[in-house]
């Protein structure tokens, strides 16, 4: 495998990216950076990083924060139940392990939010295994490269993947190759238009050599997006308004936000308004609307977020239902918040929310 391995290992030790988590073997630091880096891109992965790594610098100080701290260090990189595994498993390895992180595969796969991929990293980074660590890069590389046309995302590809994988990982420094290879499917092997004349697999490239580079690799199933719709009722009351907290196994979970009408369909401002706990908004001299955005869209893995705020002006004291946290204007940024919210706190301002 020589033919395949070599000029990967080249190509990485003159092109790859300075990163700080390459520079480190520490397993909780590398453990921290395979977590962000979780479907989100490096350059912005990069400063959730350098932020986690200054304020918790080793396990027990991630294990020792609360978690509304650690979501709100974590807002806006989305899938937060990443950031509340991290949480748990920091506090895990610190009473259960001592505070060390574990150096064998099987034990690091067995914590709370590590799976095959990241356990494999880890191990090979970190305790220098030979685990292969296949991300939707290295995929790319190999199916191309190997011509292989079985799915990634089938249990038969599944297999053939793993099996080259692990062929190929045997007798190389394990953490490097799996780096060199990810690295080279990020800025090589790109998924559109990569530069194949300046690559230094093509000529032995099935892809490249039988023309199919658009064709590879192949996917079996395309994720179904399911449409939500939720309006935001912001209270705006004299230097405050009210917000809860998110609770249940649902997206978001623990992030704090206004109080929310979801629905299957847009509906009428006068609809929304009918439930219970805004029937005091519906009584002219309590409030007026002031102002309703536009709809707009968030899109998630699985669910595209179709959002608007409807912002009510309070004309006196209102009493809300007991999980609603009246907030005061100085401490409106100081809640974990989702990524829609963090954006129209900061568009709309303590001095449009709070007059
Ligand atoms: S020749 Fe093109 S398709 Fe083949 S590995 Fe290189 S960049 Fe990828």
């Amino acid at each position: 495998m020589n033919f395949f391995n070599a000029p990967i290992h080249t190509w990485y030790s003159l092109y790859k990216r300075d990163l700080p988590w390459r520079k480190t073997r520490n397993p909780y630091f590398i453990w921290l950076s395979e977590i962000i880096l979780q479907q989100t891109r490096i350059d912005q992965g990069l400063a959730y990083y350098l932020r986690f790594t200054e304020e918790f610098p080793t396990i027990s100080s991630l294990a020792d924060a609360s978690e509304d701290q650690i979501l709100k260090l974590w807002q806006g990189l989305g899938y937060y139940s990443r950031a509340r595994n991290l949480h748990f498993t920091a506090k895990y390895i610190r009473q259960q392990l001592n505070g060390e992180f574990p150096g064998d595969y099987d034990s690091i796969r067995s914590l709370k939010g590590i799976g095959e991929y990241t356990a494999a990293a880890i191990a090979s980074i970190s305790f220098n295994l030979e685990y292969a660590a296949v991300d939707g890069n290295a995929y790319r590389v190999l199916s191309r490269f190997f011509g292989i046309t079985e799915p990634i995302d089938s249990s038969a590809g599944k297999k053939i993947f793993t099996n080259l994988a692990k062929e190929l990982i045997m007798g190389t420094n394990p953490g490097m190759h799996n780096q060199a290879l990810m690295e080279f499917g990020a800025l090589q092997c790109t998924p559109k238009n990569p530069d194949c004349l300046k690559c230094p697999l093509s000529e032995r490239c099935l892809a490249f050599t039988t023309h199919r580079i658009a064709e590879l690799p192949v996917k079996k199933n395309k994720t179904k997006q399911r449409d939500r719709y939720f309006n935001y009722i912001v209270l705006a009351g004299k230097n405050h308004t009210w917000m809860r907290k998110r609770v249940g196994k649902d997206i978001w979970e623990n992030l704090f936000e206004f109080p929310l009408v979801e629905t299957t369909e847009e509906k009428s401002i006068r609809e929304l308004l009918e439930q219970d706990e805004f029937r005091q908004m519906n009584e002219a001299d309590y409030s007026v609307i002031e102002n309703v955005s536009s709809w707009k869209i968030h899109i998630l893995s699985h669910q595209r977020i179709h959002y608007r705020f409807i912002r009510i002006r309070l004309s006196r004291e209102i009493n809300m239902p007991g999980d609603l946290i009246r907030v005061n204007k100085e401490d409106i940024f100081n809640f974990a918040v989702p990524k829609l919210l963090e954006t129209y706190l900061s568009e709309n301002g303590q001095d449009v929310l709070f007059k």
